[in-house]
């Protein structure tokens, strides 16, 4: 099927702001309340929401074989197992229904407003109900850069990260969308010359700036996706800000890995950028050396140009954009990734989400975490109100970006917007 939605020439009735991440071109999905709190899986063109399940009972995706409740859920969940043939026939529906020469639904004022909100009348809502989370460590620059600083610089990397994408099993009941507060963990750690680990706040809540790639159901158990058949699975893309507590995870991690000092909470955009839209970015990554196992080798453009961004803000004050970085830099790519995932022949179900581990540059302000961007702390960070910060201060607000842009257009995934609460008290 033509990827028809991503014809660069086409321009939407709908008023879209140049600068927007929300083209015509882009048709994410999301999941949303109406002003009548009604939910539903809806998409974006501009700052106009569009509820597609309004759409479908209006009889606008007539022709496209779809169950007549599969907009109106929770969650993506459903219409993801659907797989891509539908999701490419919706979003190119989409594209038609609100092209500038198409007057169909243009002018019929009433089915507009049902159809279509304001952002400040809706309230985005989690975009799938995630099964299973993982995230892999396949940023070759911020893997060296933690080996470098907790063990040793002449020999960062561990032996097996050039040959295998190594991951660990998150914990997805704490993940939320944005502009869900999240609070400082309490846990336990092991201060800097102390002999008896402590319990408190933790003292070195983090950020990692990366993205996350959603899954429709795969394989069964026992089977593996060949990694030249991965991308089929893969619905689409998120901002993800995965809150790490520095000091809880590095006395908590040995042998098994990350656990308490990762799991209470990880925050993503709440717009699903599909693969399809990201097409006319695809970039080859950085080359592999040594070659990996042939189970993982790739061909061709597989990573993607996404210019990624982190930035600060302190109660009642203005951001400072703390980290520019880009997603092409990830060493493992998400074929390889879910590749990796499923060789054993671990089932992926529709709604999985794989997080690709902090993105950081070659560059120190292209850096992912605030532990590689102020060196531990060693070199704390100016903010524009004249305040430091080593790590994220209570009340600070963290917001990730994210866009890919040509010349013809910009595909963008808005804002992840969280603030970091006090320890919670009952
Ligand atoms: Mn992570």
């Amino acid at each position: 099927m033509p990827l028809s939605a991503n014809d660069p020439n086409r321009t939407s009735w709908l008023y879209v702001n140049k600068y927007s991440d929300f083209p015509i071109q882009n048709i994410p999905f999301g999941v949303f309340l109406t002003r009548e709190h009604i939910i539903t899986i809806g998409t974006r063109i501009g700052d106009t929401a569009i509820d597609l399940g309004a759409m479908h009972q209006l009889g606008y995706f007539d022709g496209i074989p779809l169950t007549d409740d599969i907009f109106l859920q929770d969650s993506l969940n459903d219409f993801i197992a659907d797989g891509r043939k539908t999701w490419r026939a919706v979003r190119n529906r989409v594209a038609e229904v609100f092209d500038s020469e198409n007057a169909t639904l243009r002018d019929n004022t009433k089915h507009k407003e049902i159809i279509c909100f304001r952002l400040d009348e809706i309230e985005m809502q989690m975009p799938v109900h995630v099964g299973d989370y993982t995230d892999f460590y396949s940023s070759k620059e911020h893997a060296t850069n933690v080996g470098a600083m907790f063990r040793d610089p002449e020999n960062a990397l561990l032996p097996n990260w050039l040959h295998v994408p190594v991951g660990y099993h998150g914990r997805s009941s704490s993940i939320v969308t944005t502009h869900i507060a999240i609070h400082r963990p309490q846990g336990q750690t092991m201060p800097e010359g102390a002999t008896k680990p402590v319990f408190g706040p933790s003292k070195l809540v983090d950020f990692e700036l990366e993205m996350a790639f959603i899954t429709t159901d795969a394989n069964d158990l026992g089977e593996p996706i060949p990694v030249s058949e991965a991308e089929e699975y893969i619905f689409g893309l998120v901002l993800f800000n995965d809150w790490s507590a520095r000091d809880i995870q590095k006395w908590e991690y040995v042998p098994l890995g990350p656990f308490l000092g990762k799991n209470f909470a990880s925050s993503m955009s709440p717009w699903i950028v599909t693969l399809d839209a990201l097409e006319p970015f695809r970039v080859e990554s950085p080359k592999q050396s040594p070659k990996p196992l042939p189970y993982l080798q790739t061909k061709g453009k597989h990573s993607f140009d996404i210019h990624l961004e982190a930035g600060i803000v302190p109660k009642g004050g203005k951001e400072t954009t703390v980290c520019k970085t880009n997603f092409k830099y990830m060493y493992w790519n998400m074929a390889q990734q879910l590749a990796h995932h499923t060789v054993n022949g671990c089932p992926v179900n529709s709604g999985d989400m794989m997080g690709s581990g902090t993105i950081s540059g070659p560059t120190e302000d292209s850096y992912g975490s605030m532990l590689e961007l102020t060196w531990k702390g060693t070199k704390p960070l100016k903010m524009k109100d004249g305040t430091e910060r080593k790590f994220i201060n209570d009340h600070d607000t963290v917001v990730m970006r994210g866009y890919c842009e040509n010349d013809d257009v910009r595909i963008g995934f808005g804002q992840l917007k969280t603030q970091l609460l006090p320890v919670f008290k009952k």
